[in-house]
């Protein structure tokens, strides 16, 4: 009997453990999984928690009980070092033995490398940062805002929504001020392509969200932002997405890599550790980190682990980079977008009012029902 330990319970942790639930016989191998967070929680919702649409209840799913029901041993602590040679993880806890590891510990925000963020910014990448946003919105009376990502982030998503909900709540409320939209990148969401770019340009336009990019921010104070070209931007509401790095438990096995992302094949194996996988945000992939980008690299190792510990000569699955989200608009449209990132192999947009109910279904099918984290549906079969 193998002991398999995975390493986080995201979207891509989660993902793993019930796919490998599902290729073992129970009793046949161990599956532990180990995690800070007691629950699940369904973070692309985070933005309809910050503008008081739904609570943090309304996107989580406590895990004990899941992974209990399914015979996989659950262990909440922290994480604070990988030995890969010794095959041990140490946790706050114990040190645990592992035969196979996956690592899925997400991204760490790195609000200190940019001073005055933590402090005066705003962010919808956590629990926390969404109940802190509530309460400065239920506070603003308009003026200046500035939204947008730091360099270093892999997740532009949220903060085209959280501008679009911004313009929508300020002309509600009849809110005075100006949105200045911020990123790093040389086209307004370059990973989506042209059309997407297009189209989101003419909607900010509309809305009269005025970008400013490709920028990198210096500094974040109480009325302003200050670029690494020395402009300054007032504003009395920043809502940026801190860089993103690899977690800090995680450092030993990435080695040298600046941010402290993991490096995999195409198969997901740490290209040093042949006993490590690795999926989702801690990839050291280009390009969008996303939660469905997380589940497809964790079907991919979950499969190929299973394969490791059968010694099946069955064929080995490999990753095809895609990133596919909808992009709820704020007026009932939405922007549903896929694309291959590595290949032509999808290259889909479409726009329309269907697709925030679309995205509205998943998140009620992944939170209320067993859909993923039980029956473990593979993200690869879902197409919207
Ligand atoms: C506001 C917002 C909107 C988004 N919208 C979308 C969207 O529409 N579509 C989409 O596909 N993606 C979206 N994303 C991106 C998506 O949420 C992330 O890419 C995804 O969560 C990454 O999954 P993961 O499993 O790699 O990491 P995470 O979900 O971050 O999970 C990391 C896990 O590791 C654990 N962990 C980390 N460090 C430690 C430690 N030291 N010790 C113990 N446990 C640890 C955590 O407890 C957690 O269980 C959005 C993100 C945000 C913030």
């Amino acid at each position: 009997m193998a002991r398999v330990v995975i390493l986080g319970s995201g979207f891509a942790g989660m993902t793993a453990a019930f796919q490998l639930r599902r290729k073992f016989r129970r009793g046949s191998h161990q599956i532990t999984v180990i995690a800070r967070d007691a629950h699940f929680l369904y973070r692309p919702s985070l933005v309809h928690v910050a503008f008081g649409k739904k609570s943090l209840k309304d996107i989580s799913v406590p895990l004990a009980p899941l992974y209990a029901e399914a015979g996989i041993e659950f262990l909440q602590t922290e994480i604070v070092d990988i030995d890969p040679e010794a095959h041990t993880v140490s946790t706050q806890d114990k040190l645990v033995y592992y035969d196979k590891l996956i690592v899925a510990l997400g991204e760490r925000l790195a609000f200190e490398e940019i001073p005055g963020l933590r402090e005066f910014g705003h962010t919808v990448c956590t629990a926390e940062g969404a109940m802190k946003l509530r309460q400065a919105l239920d506070e603003f009376g308009g003026g200046p805002a500035v939204v947008g990502w730091a360099q270093n982030v892999q997740t532009g998503g949220p903060a085209f929504e959280v501008a679009l909900e911004l313009n929508e709540r300020m002309e509600k409320q009849l809110l005075l001020g100006s949105i200045t939209f911020v990123d790093p990148l040389p086209k307004l969401w370059a990973p989506a392509g042209e059309k997407a770019t297009q189209l989101l340009s003419q909607i900010f336009q509309e809305r009269r969200i005025t970008r400013l990019g490709p920028v990198q921010i210096q500094s974040v104070h109480r009325d302003h932002v200050v670029l690494a070209d020395g402009r300054e931007i007032p504003s009395v509401l920043t809502i940026v997405t801190p860089p993103f790095r690899g977690e800090p438990a995680q450092k030993r096995l990435a080695q040298n890599h600046p941010r402290d992302w993991l490096e995999t094949g195409r198969d997901m194996r740490a290209i040093h550790h042949p006993d490590i996988y690795v999926a989702g945000s801690a990839v050291a992939f280009e390009g969008p980190k996303q939660g469905h980008t997380a589940m497809l690299q964790a079907e991919v190792a979950a499969h190929n682990l299973a394969l490791d510990l059968t010694g099946s000569a069955a064929p080995r699955r490999e990753y095809d980079h895609e990133m596919s989200c909808v992009l709820d608009l704020g007026n009932g449209q939405g922007l549903f977008v896929r694309r291959s990132l590595w290949n032509a192999r999808h290259q889909t947009m479409k726009l329309g009012r269907q697709w925030p109910w679309a995205k509205a279904a998943l998140e009620y099918a992944f939170v209320n029902t067993p859909m993923f984290n039980k029956w473990a549906v593979p993200m690869s079969k879902i197409s919207l």
